[in-house]
Parts: structure tokens; sequence; C-alpha cells
């Protein structure tokens, strides 16, 4: 641990941000406008961006001049207690585990997300709350990490993408029965309306479904409908009276129009949505966050023997290559696009990588950028809080070198991490 990160931690862990500091940055990239700021001095107090200025250099101020500034990287699709890893070993880990055990991973592999750039995450889903312990801990300054805002256990249907007890042989799956909607596993809207009260007990921020079957479940499809309307609609509509948002996760063309006539706030990978659904994501304002990262990831893993189980393996070699290509015909269309990577299905930490292929298929640096800053905020419904350096604002301050807008690979080599005032990585 260098000396600075302990500082930083220490200042973290007291629960003090350094009262002032100001930061001096060659540049600063105003993502309203879309322009950088030549030459600029922030000044930070406690945790918070106080005024935004013409650089006036000081002998204490944390030297950026020869670094671009940027506002903290959002990710809004993150699982951040699991990594993944060959079958063999998850299936030991699945077996072998304790909520403990995932605890600690968790950890590591929010400190390599926050050291990547990353402020703030949604965490999509995990078992035993262990991410809703996780955010608290990051809250509180006893670990660094990003800011969570966690959706806890994710609701799944019986059998679903998510329901945790698929494929588990009879000796088991009698011995532990099916899970319910504490769990989050329901059949009919009654359990679905229970199962969201049941994050609100658990303490989540926001309501995940699956709405599709998934790639890395022991199921045998990774596009069928799994709810029915009238299920989502009660989701989403009990999600209302607890001020959650609700993220669906969908690859099947029917699941997702399902989910978007269900008012959804958001559809997670979206792999097979058609004209029809592209018309519905406009007509109802809804969000698309496409997680091209996860998509090619296993794709990639599917081309190795013993990888994937036999089940997941020919989903993975189907779904994955097609998410990059959906993500470009729904950019063009119009569709808000917000910054999501499903980190964990990869390794934590190669968030940045998403920016490099979102580009690749068509969408500009900026708006690569605007997704995973602006719009990331408003879907967080964290607008005028997170998202860009200008005073009131929380001071996530990330700076690389060069111009990410002219070379967006530039966003992978992180040099500077401030994190709410504090400084955890410095050139
Ligand atoms: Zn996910």
């Amino acid at each position: 641990m260098n000396k600075l990160y302990a500082a930083g931690l220490l200042l973290a862990m007291n629960g003090a941000h350094a009262a002032t500091q100001t930061i001096d940055c060659g540049r600063l990239l105003d993502v309203k406008n879309g322009t950088w700021r030549e030459r600029v001095s922030i000044v930070v107090e406690d945790g918070k961006i106080k005024s935004v200025g013409p650089l006036i250099s000081g002998a204490e101020h944390v030297d950026l001049s020869n670094y671009s500034c940027l506002p903290g990287l959002i990710d809004m699709h993150v699982h951040l207690t699991h990594e993944t890893k060959p079958r063999a070993d998850a299936l030991h880990e699945a077996l072998a585990g304790n909520p403990a055990d995932m605890a600690y991973n968790s950890v590591a592999y929010a400190e390599r997300t926050l050291m990547a750039g990353f402020t703030t995450v949604r965490d999509l889903g995990a078992s035993d709350t262990v991410n809703i312990s996780l955010k608290r801990a990051i809250a509180a300054g006893k670990v660094p990490g990003p800011r969570i805002f966690t959706a806890g256990t994710m609701i799944a249907t019986m059998g679903g993408h998510g329901d945790s007890t698929n494929d588990l042989s009879h000796r088991f799956s009698h011995a532990v029965g099916n899970p319910g909607p504490n769990e989050g596993v329901i059949s009919g809207p009654d359990e679905a309306r229970q199962a969201v009260r049941a994050r609100y007990k658990e303490g989540a921020d926001l309501v995940k479904v699956t709405a599709t079957g998934g790639v890395l479940s022991q199921a045998a499809s990774g596009q069928n409908s799994q709810y029915t309307e009238d299920e989502l609609r009660a989701v989403v509509a009990t999600a209302r009276d607890y001020g959650f948002r609700v993220a669906a996760h969908a690859h099947g063309t029917e699941g997702i129009k399902r989910a978007l006539r269900a008012g959804v706030d958001s559809i997670e990978h979206g792999t097979m949505m058609d004209d029809e659904a592209i018309a519905l994501f406009k007509k109802n304002g809804a969000w698309y966050v496409p997680t091209i990262s996860a998509g090619r990831y296993v794709a990639d893993k599917a081309k190795v023997d013993g990888y994937y189980s036999p089940l997941v393996r020919p989903k993975a070699a189907a779904i994955g290559p097609q998410i990059q290509g959906t993500f470009g015909r729904a950019y063009k269309a119009g569709v808000k696009i917000a910054f999501g990577t499903d980190a964990g299905v990869f390794p934590h930490g190669e968030n940045a990588k998403e920016f490099a292929y979102m580009v690749e298929a068509g969408m500009p640096a900026l708006e690569a950028i605007r997704s995973a800053t602006l719009s990331a905020a408003t879907l967080l419904n964290q607008e005028g809080r997170l998202g860009s350096v200008e005073p009131g604002y929380m001071a996530d301050i990330v700076a690389v070198s060069g111009d990410p807008l002219s070379d967006i690979a530039t966003l992978q080599t992180m040099k500077f991490v401030m994190k709410e005032g504090v400084v955890y990585k410095k050139p």
C-alpha cells in the first residue's frame, strides 16, 4: 500500500475529507457542453466541488497540469461479489464458499473498480445481500471502493435466470427446497409484490428483474420470456411505491417488449431488440444498458474447452457476439444509452474497455463518456449530484494522459482517482 493511498484510506476511515484541496488540471472535460476547458483549478471542500476557475498554481495543490480531468466514471451494471472463473472452480466456489468468502473477495473487486476510475456503480445482484453490506462498508469508509447503488438480491421466476437452485441434483434441491420471494424467486404477481417489498426490507436501492433467460445460468434457454407481463407490472407498480427504479435483464425480443410495456426504467443487454422494441424504448423514455464487454468476453470464453458447462457454452457462443451490433443499431436509432459492462462476467477493473467497444460500434467518444457520466447519473436519479465537475457536485474526479476524445483507449489507464474529495490514486 503506498503512502498516499494509506493517507486517503485513513481520511476516509475517519469519515473526514481534507477540508479544502485544490486540483490543477491541464484541461477539464465539460461534459454538458462537450468541450475542454483549458488550464483550470478545481477547489474541493468537504467532499464537494466548491469552484472551477482559471488555473492558479499553488505549492500545495494537486498538480495534474499535464493531464486531462473528467468526472468520475459510472458503471450501471456490475456484480462486485463475483468474478468469472472456469466452470470447475466456479462449481467448487458455489459448493464450498460462504458469504464471508464472497465478502472478502468483493473488497478486492471494489478496490480494482475504483482504481480504474469508476467512482460510482450500480450493483445488479448478489446472493446473501453481500452487495448491501459492501455498499455500507464503502460508504462508511471502512474499505475503498466505488459509491454503490445496489439491487440487493435480483428477482427471478422459478427456474429462471437467477434461481440459484437451477440444475441442482434432487438430493440438494429437496434438502434446500424452492427459494421464494424473500430469496428473490417468484411465481405470480402476488409473489412479485412480496419480492419487491423484501428488497426494501433488505436495504436495496433499486430492483433488478430477470425478464428472460440468461447466458450464465444452468438452464437451457438464454432468451426465453420468464416473466408474464402482469408479473412485470406488479414489480414496477410496487417498486414505484418504494421509490425504486427497475432494471430488467433481457436478451429475447418478447421479454424485452414485455418489460418495456410494463414500464421498467432500463433494459440490460437487450440483445435481440427489434424495431418494435426500439420504438417502445423511445416511446417510454427507457434506457438501454448494453454490456458489450460481457458479450465479447463470453463469446471468447465459449471457444475455450471446459470454461463453461455444456448448457452454458452454446448460449455464450450464440448471444455474446450479438450485443455490440445491437448497441450500434440502438444508438443510431436514438435509444438513450447508459454505460454498463456486467463486470464480474469478465475481470473487475477492465470496465473502461467498454468505451472502446462503443466507439468501435459507431458512438462518438464524447457520447460514450456522457453515457458513463451525465446519462448514468440521470438513470440513477442523481442529476445535479453526480456525473459532472461543477460547483455543488460530489468531488468525483479522474484524470488520464492524452485526449480521450481522440483516443478513447486512454481511459483504460487511469492516472488519478478522487472520490468524494478523497484521493485514492495519483500520478
Ligand atoms: Zn449482470
